[in-house]
């Protein structure tokens, strides 16, 4: 049969990053180990998207994966300024459906539709698949805890919503969440598959030459930490300078991912006028002389960091992370121990379940958005970097990540739950 003909699932990603890696990656998978091809529509939800998601969006495979950006939300239908991320990506959804539909319409003509996998605010275009006759799934791309959490109000509509599907894929894998598929009270639930960890394998273009890594195959096996919150995730200006005396105090070596500061919390006079996000900007919040201070230590990156590359590298002994689910997915299929520092909701979940359940992360308290010290900071370095407990944890996460692997192979839960998506 020709390549046009291959049986095809389509998916609906909203425009978030940290739906669009695993998205991009689940497409991949399907169609390097499943003979399927896949259409990736991507909704997008302002005109100007930001560097780091272009970044990734041109780093999706092009090798069956078509990728097929939805055209932004007329001004007509704008929403208020000051709409809140996840309504702007909601909107974007639902603005999109007429294209989709006739997306989806014209590939149905050419090959037969498998599945048509969305997220999980890609409720809306239930009807198109509906009015195909294609299995409807929801691709959820955080934890499975966070899904059966009934009581966890903001996810109470969401969580119905994935409940009306065919089918609920979600990015984990079951030695990880054990409780994978248990439903909530009162929730009567469709199958679901645990497909994961879909976590960033491909380094995106410009990774492979990026000079934190030639800067860390210098440094001895194990000795640096890696420092990041995510695309989206700031501190405040206080936290963030105490973040950098912290890594100072402790001597270990560094790479610091760092984002501008949040400017709300922000002291103007602190900042200045100045808010462009440049290189010298982005020095200006750090405590005077930390660059010079810290030469030879440690890197700071201002823009996009390659990631998965630092994660899988040798010389990386902790990950100080935000708990966002693909980075600590990430970590765990590279083995690399955390210190989970979560900023909000969900990633304080995803800590607690680090750190009590699968026993491979330190968490530092952030109860009530309390700043953390210097000296703190120096301390659980010290605790995850060094000593009986650093064995313990490195261990730990060598089992896990044996585990995840495991789920990824041939045989294993993920690739049999992924095999029996795509053939029923
Ligand atoms: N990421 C990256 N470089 C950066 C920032 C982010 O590679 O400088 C990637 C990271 O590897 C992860 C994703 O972006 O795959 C962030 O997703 P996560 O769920 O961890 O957090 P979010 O950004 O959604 O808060």
């Amino acid at each position: 049969a020709s390549a046009r003909a291959r049986p095809r699932v389509l998916l609906l990603c909203s425009p978030c990053m940290g739906h669009l890696i695993p998205f991009s990656e689940l497409a991949r998978c399907l169609v390097a180990d499943h003979g399927l091809a896949a259409t990736l529509l991507f909704a997008s939800a302002r005109s100007t998207p930001s560097e780091q998601y272009l970044v990734v969006a041109a780093s999706v495979p092009a090798e069956g994966v078509d990728l097929v950006a939805l055209p932004v939300p007329t001004p007509a239908d704008a929403l208020p300024a000051d709409a809140s991320v996840r309504d702007r990506a909601t909107h974007a959804v639902a603005a999109s459906v007429p294209r989709v539909r006739d997306i989806a319409r014209s590939l149905a003509a050419t090959a037969p539709l498998v599945a048509f996998v969305v997220d999980m605010i890609g409720a809306p275009a239930h009807g198109v698949a509906k009015e195909l006759g294609v299995p409807f799934y929801t691709f959820f791309t955080s934890p499975w805890m966070l899904l059966s959490l009934e009581t966890y109000a903001g996810f109470l509509v969401m969580a119905k919503d994935a409940a009306r599907a065919d089918g609920i894929l979600v990015n984990t894998f079951r030695e990880l969440e054990p409780a994978v598929g248990d439903g909530a009270d009162g929730v009567k639930l469709p199958p679901v598959h645990a497909v994961g960890p879909l976590v960033w394998t491909r380094p995106v273009s410009k990774d492979r030459d990026h000079h934190c890594l030639s800067w860390l195959d210098q440094q001895p096996r194990g000795s640096v930490v890696y420092v990041s919150f995510g695309s989206g995730g700031t501190l405040t200006w206080q936290q963030t300078a105490e973040l950098a005396l912290g890594l100072e105090l402790s001597q270990h070596r560094f790479i610091w991912a760092i984002k501008r500061p949040d400017q709300d919390t922000a002291n103007g006079a602190f900042f200045g006028t100045s808010h462009h996000g440049g290189e010298e900007d982005a020095m200006e919040f750090l405590p005077e002389g930390f660059i010079a201070r810290t030469r030879g230590l440690g890197l700071v990156l201002h823009s996009w960091a390659p990631q998965t590359a630092i994660l899988g590298h040798v010389s990386v002994g902790c990950f100080v992370t935000h708990c966002g689910w693909n980075s600590t997915l990430e970590s765990v299929s590279n083995g690399v121990p955390m210190v989970a520092w979560p900023l909000y909701a969900e990633q304080k979940m995803n800590a607690a379940m680090m750190e009590a359940q699968a026993k491979v992360a330190i968490r530092i308290n952030v109860e009530n958005d309390r700043f953390i010290t210097k000296k703190e900071i120096e301390s659980v370095l010290r605790r995850v970097m060094k000593g009986e407990e650093a064995d313990r944890l490195r261990r730990q996460i060598g089992e896990l990540k044996d585990k995840a692997v495991y789920a990824l192979s041939k045989g294993g839960y993920s690739t049999s739950a992924l095999a029996q998506f795509c053939f029923g």
